[in-house]
């Protein structure tokens, strides 16, 4: 009898110790802007990705895979908090105005780092930010231990290039400016694969890897620039060379995890912040000649286009590699990060996601969301929400519309009059949600009319 319980003692103590060994590290890779049909797992056949390719092949592809906003702050305040950023009005750029307390993540919001640092994590960020220019929204003060990133809304790539003053902001390491040293998508590559090596030992890490790539300016190295000399569209051109260089990067980032055997106990998401911006606004200071391809609509739109994105999830140790359909969200990188490293999350307030990793699995066969829903510029603004197949659009006071994305992805037919019950079934779902959510705390910049102002030297 003693003999059962010492040993019970021991396994207990064994698996704890196991347990605590076996947190997996964090990689959260987002790209800015990216198309839904610009990276070669998606199906181009113009850009090549063969590092982005590579992850595909040990992933699960989620082929429903949305963000939380067409637009690049909101989307990213809601994955780091796992909370419709609705619900805390931060549906908004913030603009760059170092002196203004209010344009930011408001901070009441416990973010993920917070709460992975709570359970043993070491966190990083490399990349953009674009989640308020005050120092007190500063990464530092939002959970992270170390930064390298440009703080606000995009940055140039190239040292001494033209832009706007918010995308010549110094490049800031831990409060800290520091001068941009070569092309910047190589430069954040580089900052993200020595973080992986530097934290290979110890504890378990975080890493949120932000690319403002291929976000605007279109700027590109002319190495890409000449492997893409048959694509006619000089600005079509750059973007893919951007494309190939933020590939590049992602590359060197992983074959650092192979080769620090980081690898197989590492959960990898990749995801773009919103759509692509369309060909269709060209010429509007908006687009980066990406393609959405078969989806309707692009950034800042409610429309497939502008929310649903390429979405990956790797984990070697615990995921086989496959195909997921059922809709997830990038609400739900927050508890499923949390869940893994043993945590809990928040319990005084709702969360929107969910452990995503049993349904990747396989080991709950049950559908994550039973609905997700949208809002873009207010409670005036557009809405959307998906329930299984259906997808509900209401733009502003225009009538609401109903489509079937099981047979039409491309939102071209859409089905309001034949369908009253099922349309009336989700208006009714996305006022009840919405009577959950505030207005917006702050105004977003209006396009191409943002007053930017310079940095301070301190960030921090
Ligand atoms: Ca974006």
């Amino acid at each position: 009898m003693l003999h059962r319980a010492l040993n019970l003692v021991f396994c207990c103590l064994f698996a704890s110790v196991t347990f605590a060994a076996d947190k997996p590290n964090v990689l959260l890779i987002v790209a800015d802007d990216l198309g839904y049909n610009d990276v070669g797992f998606q199906g181009s056949k113009e850009i090549p990705t063969p590092n982005l390719d590579a992850l595909a092949a040990q992933s699960v592809r989620c082929t429903n895979g949305y963000v939380s906003h067409p637009f690049c702050s909101p989307t990213r305040a809601g994955l780091l908090t796992g909370r419709y950023q609705h619900r805390f009005g931060h549906e908004n750029n913030p603009m760059w105005l170092p002196e203004d307390t209010k344009q930011g993540l408001p901070f009441d919001q416990i973010t993920l780092p917070q709460v992975l640092k709570q359970n043993g994590y070491t966190t990083g960020h490399v990349g953009k930010w674009h989640l308020g220019a005050h120092p007190h929204f500063h990464p530092l003060k939002r959970g992270f231990d170390e930064n390298f990133t440009a703080l606000g809304g995009g940055h140039v790539y190239f040292p001494g290039d033209k832009a706007g003053p918010e995308y010549l902001i110094p490049l800031d390491r831990n409060g800290v400016a520091e001068p941009q040293k070569s092309y910047l998508t190589d430069q954040f590559g580089d900052e993200a694969s020595a973080f992986v090596q530097r934290h290979a030992q110890g504890q378990p890490w975080f890493l949120y890897f932000a690319f403002n790539a291929p976000h605007t300016p279109l700027q590109a190295p002319e190495k890409w620039l000449a492997k893409f000399a048959s694509i006619q569209d000089p600005n079509r051109r750059t973007y893919a060379a951007m494309i190939a260089s933020l590939d590049e990067n992602v590359g060197k980032v992983l074959a650092q995890l192979d080769s620090t055997k980081q690898r197989e106990n590492t959960l990898i998401t990749f995801i773009s912040d919103n759509g692509g911006p369309h060909l269709a606004v060209k010429g509007k200071g908006m687009t980066n000649f990406a393609d959405n391809t078969p989806l309707r609509g692009a950034k800042g739109a409610v429309f497939e286009g502008g929310i649903r994105v390429p979405f990956l999830v790797s984990w070697p140790a615990k995921l086989k590699p496959g195909v997921y359909d059922q809709p997830v969200i990038s609400l739900d990188f927050f508890a499923t990060a949390i869940a893994q490293a043993g945590g809990q999350v928040p319990a005084d307030r709702k969360i929107d996601g969910v452990n995503l990793i049993p349904f990747l699995s396989g080991e709950n066969k049950a559908v994550p969301h039973d609905v997700l829903f949208w809002r873009s510029q207010g409670p005036k603004g557009h809405y959307a929400a998906r329930m299984g197949n259906w997808k509900f659009v209401r733009g502003g006071a225009a009538a609401p519309e109903l489509y079937n994305l099981a047979d039409d992805i491309g939102e071209s037919k859409n089905l309001a009059r034949e369908k009253p019950e099922v349309l009336a079934k989700i208006e009714a779902m996305v006022a009840a949600w919405d009577k959950e959510m505030i207005a917006p705390v702050f105004a977003g910049p209006q396009q191409g009319k943002a007053k930017a102002k310079g940095p301070k030297s301190k960030a921090k």
